[in-house]
């Protein structure tokens, strides 16, 4: 499993992880959020949330925020 980055229209920078059903490795959104400006940016993997919040705050300003859905702290520790 992997973590993935995402800027938000809204200004808020979203992690999610790979299984997440709005990331879909890397592949999901766009036509869910559907994100005019630019095209929706997803980060490469990353390993750890750790090093996904990490890449957040060096690539993109605004509040860094994790998915609701994939990493809600009851999902975090269901594994
Ligand atoms: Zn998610």
């Amino acid at each position: 499993m992997s973590f993935y980055v995402t800027p938000r229209r809204s200004g808020e920078t979203r992690i999610h992880k790979s299984s997440c059903s709005y990331c879909k490795d890397g592949k999901g959104v766009g036509s869910i959020f559907k994100v005019r400006r630019n095209n929706t940016v997803w980060s490469p993997p990353l390993a750890t949330l750790v090093e996904a919040e990490a890449y957040a705050r060096n690539h993109h300003h605004g509040k860094v925020v994790r998915c609701r859905h994939c990493l809600a702290p009851s999902a975090l520790y269901r594994r």
